[in-house]
């Protein structure tokens, strides 16, 4: 195929099975050179679209297309979603039965299958029965960056899967990943052996996620600003992500005491649990899951609203994977980042007792610098995955509240003294105690009330006290002895601004919160653009759907498929396939449902008008259903159903009719119906009229095609 063809082709496959217009960035680009052969490296950012990179190529080829992927909660989630869009895909991994995956792999080799999704080891230990006998169409690999030792989640069975291209040489492989630097781009494309890959990059903007770092707030702020998203986005989702295992729990209690439904998830927890866990956010049962950073990878649910973390995540590639979770479907989301310098004390104890120190030390500083930074963060971000960023984004904290900075050279003065007076013996919070002049028993033990600066920041809240420490230490007037008890030492810059030859800029700190408690109090309004109402409303009906269904809510439909179905919305069948993400598939199974509460909002009747009716049964013919299940879809009689495909087949809409008639019944009606002519009683005895309209109308057919 040249690339005309490829990309026409392409685009057909996407309206069909995904009911998607047009491509992402690099999708198309990916997908031509894989499907002419060409190996490809794609990084794009979570939710940026890779699937389609790999799967739109699969369903062009002849053959499986093979993934390999970390995760079996992934592999579970993209299996279902495609085969909720009428794409035959399996996955075979350790959680199901031998038998299981032993009917999948025959399956796959007798060409029934055109995805499947294997975890690394499983591959590595069936490949070479594999080499003559699975006609693999494409590989891909996917989470590409667990391969490399550069990257922040290495996985060594992952440096094996060289051997594919020595198995394999002339299939086309794609290693895909969100996160990577350049360093681990080049490591991925090394290790694989990919040849002269097609390279990718997408943007990383994001530009619907918002960017929020909150310092120096009490758990009593988290849990208001969490209470806060909650009720902003009542009928979505979000993620509260903790360090530990207790704070996940801990968390989780303070969201049932606030009234709100919650869900724990932590690697503590048993298989089964944890699964139970999932399935509640995954379904939209509860509003937030407290969990660790255990949770998240195989999560393939579009409309989580928003993301916070309790804890400062170890690096930016978690982070931003993290937070990338939120707001998958395009439209705005927002992100909170609770920071305390605790946890950098927390994370530097870890990472004493991890494997590289190095490598660790210096992605947690650069989490840190992002996280106390006064510059637009997504540019820190951006920069990070080295893109270009020359404009402040507007959509972070720090674009819509400029930090107001000021002269803090005596703030600074006063506790880079009372620093050196208890001879560096003080961390940042007993450092503020004395600054605050408390009256704390072990203050009062060690003599530190004794000294000149005690109470020479009464003025000052604890907060403040905190997020100014913090900033010295950020500028190198303050250094933290971590080997000494994180206790605070003053460098010689800091010296130089206590003898008064250096002037100190602070920025002033947000009051933690106080916006969210404002906009906490008021109750949520119900919308009143219409759009909006309808999107709340369908909204609804998914989830009644979904029910019924037994397929969580985002396997229905995505939240922007109702955004763009509520700003279209359709009141037949061919407006219906118009909206963004309807494929057949979906249109056959759920598009009576969404039509019909559609009307009703609008004040009509349920039932669609005559003449849209009989092209709606085209649409579910042409998705591969049955008479009685096209019926049923459509709530009508079968016999209505055979008069509209009588009708098709005389507007040459229609030509394989085998599914609604036996050779026998065609051959029978035809002899004893002659043309022109009333329909003889015997056989109206014993045939329905249905079945004697699109008998005799296959007849013209083939007397058209015939003569
Ligand atoms: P990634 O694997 O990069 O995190 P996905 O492949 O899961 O991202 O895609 C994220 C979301 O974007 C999915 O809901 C997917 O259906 C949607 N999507 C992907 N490609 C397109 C497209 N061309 N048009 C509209 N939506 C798309
Ligand atoms: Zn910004």
């Amino acid at each position: 195929m040249n690339s005309i063809a490829i990309r026409t082709r392409a685009l057909a496959l996407l309206k069909k099975f995904y009911g998607y217009d047009r491509f992402r960035p690099g999708q198309s680009e990916v997908i031509e050179a894989v499907a002419s052969g060409r190996d490809a490296l794609v990084l794009m950012p979570t939710g940026g679209g890779k699937s389609l990179c790999y799967q739109i190529p699969a369903l062009m080829a002849e053959g499986c297309a093979v993934i390999v992927s970390p995760l079996i909660a992934l592999m579970e989630d993209q299996t279902a979603a495609l085969v909720a869009n009428g794409i035959p895909a399996a996955a075979i991994h350790s959680n199901r039965p031998e038998s299981e995956n032993r009917d999948i792999v025959q399956a796959a080799f007798d060409g029934k299958i055109k995805l499947l999704y294997i975890s690394p080891e499983r591959l590595l230990s069936d490949l070479d029965l594999w080499v003559s006998r699975m006609p693999v169409s494409l590989f891909a690999v996917d989470e590409a960056h667990c391969i490399s030792q550069w990257g922040h989640d290495f996985r060594p069975t992952y440096t094996q899967l060289n051997v594919i291209k020595k198995r394999f040489p002339d299939t086309p492989m794609l290693a895909l990943t969100a996160t990577a630097d350049r360093l681990t781009r080049d490591d991925i494309a090394a290790q694989l052996g990919l040849r002269d890959p097609l390279r990718w990059t997408g943007s990383f903007a994001r530009p619907n996620l918002s960017l929020r770092v909150v310092q120096g707030a009490s758990k009593k702020d988290r849990v208001a600003a969490v209470r806060a998203l909650v009720r902003k986005y009542p009928n979505d989702s979000g993620i509260v992500y903790t360090l530990s295992r207790a704070g996940a729990e801990d968390m989780h209690k303070a969201m049932s005491e606030a009234g709100i439904r919650s869900a724990v998830y932590h690697a503590g927890m048993d298989a089964r649990e944890r699964n139970a866990a999932q399935r509640a956010f995954t379904d939209g049962n509860v509003q937030v899951i407290c969990a660790t950073v255990a949770f998240g990878m195989g999560i393939d649910k579009s409309n989580i609203r928003w993301v916070v973390h309790n804890n400062l995540p170890g690096n930016i590639e978690s982070y931003y994977q993290e937070i990338g979770r939120a707001g998958r479907d395009g439209l705005p989301a927002e992100t909170v980042l609770f920071y305390s310098f605790q946890d950098v004390i927390r994370r530097k104890k870890f990472i004493e007792e991890s494997g590289r120190p190095q490598v660790d030390t210096e992605k947690l500083e650069q989490m840190q610098r992002y996280a106390e930074g006064n510059v637009c963060r997504r540019r820190v971000l951006l920069n990070y995955f080295g893109e270009e960023a020359p404009a402040d984004c507007g959509n972070c904290d720090v674009c819509l509240h400029p930090p107001v900075r000021f002269d803090g050279t005596v703030l600074a003065q006063k506790a880079a003294s009372a620093v050196v007076r208890t001879d560096g013996r003080v961390g940042i919070f007993m450092l503020t105690d004395i600054l605050r002049g408390s009256a704390r028993a072990d203050l009062r033990r060690e003599g530190f009330d004794t000294i000149r600066t005690y109470g020479a920041g009464r003025d000052v809240p604890a907060f403040k006290w905190n997020n100014y420490i913090v900033q010295m230490i950020q500028m190198g007037l303050l250094d933290v002895a971590y080997d000494e008890s994180n206790h605070l030492k003053v460098t010689p810059m800091g010296w130089r601004v206590l003898r008064g030859e250096m002037p100190v800029m602070l920025a002033e700190p947000e009051l933690p919160e106080a916006k969210e408690k404002k906009s906490a109090r008021k109750t949520p309004e119900t919308p009143t653009d219409p759009v909006l109402q309808l999107f709340e409303h369908l909204k609804g009906v998914r989830k009644t759907v979904a029910a019924r269904s037994g397929v969580p809510a985002y396997l229905v439909f995505s939240d922007a498929t109702l955004l763009d179905m509520a700003r279209r919305h359709p009141l037949t069948y061919e407006d219906f396939t118009d909206v963004s993400g309807v494929g057949e598939r979906k249109a056959a199974r759920y598009g009576r449902k969404f039509i019909a509460a559609i009307r009703k909002f609008d004040g009509l009747s349920a039932s669609m008008p005559e003449g849209s009716t009989y092209k709606a049964t085209l649409l579910l013919h042409n998705a591969g259903l049955a008479l009685g299940e096209i019926a049923e879809t459509r709530g009508l009689k079968t016999e209505t159903v055979l008069n509209h495909i009588a009708r098709l087949i005389d507007e040459d809409m229609i030509s394989d009719f085998s599914r609604y008639l036996t050779r026998k019944a065609f051959d029978e009606i035809c002899a004893g119906v002659a043309p022109d002519a009333p329909v003889p009683s015997d056989l109206r005895d014993k045939y329905s009229s249905g079945t004697i309209a699109v008998a005799l109308a296959a007849r013209r057919f083939n007397s058209r095609r015939n003569g």
